[in-house]
């Protein structure tokens, strides 16, 4: 005689939770702001200086970067000798350097 009934397994599952699990905590926000090379732009920047942590604005300086330098060399490929200098003369094709007047720390660029 067969006995189909199986033994009953009373754990054999996992019961649900009687509760929903609480949400996972969201991740801390660092209080810090980093700035990158990207936030800079063509005018002085208020920002805490991140090596002397003095607040400052920040010293700029134009430099001719390498996009200038292109622009040039195209002028010249082209042939217009002439205007060979103008990208020199041009703020849009310079780079704004930003430093720190309290330490002198380069802290970042603007590409234009
Ligand atoms: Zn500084």
């Amino acid at each position: 005689m067969d006995k189909m009934e199986h033994p009953p397994q009373p754990f054999a599952t996992s019961p649900p939770y009687p509760y929903p699990q609480p949400p996972p905590p969201p991740p801390q926000q660092p209080h810090t702001v980093i700035i990158t090379g990207a936030a800079f732009g063509t005018e002085p920047q208020s920002m805490v200086c991140p090596h002397c942590r003095a607040n400052i604005s920040t010293r700029t300086e134009t430099e001719a970067n390498t996009k200038t330098h292109l622009f040039a060399l195209l002028l010249c490929v082209l042939g217009c000798w002439c205007c060979a200098p103008c990208p020199y003369c041009t703020d849009s094709c310079m780079a704004t350097k930003h430093y720190c007047p309290s330490c002198g720390s380069y802290l970042g660029a603007s590409e234009n």
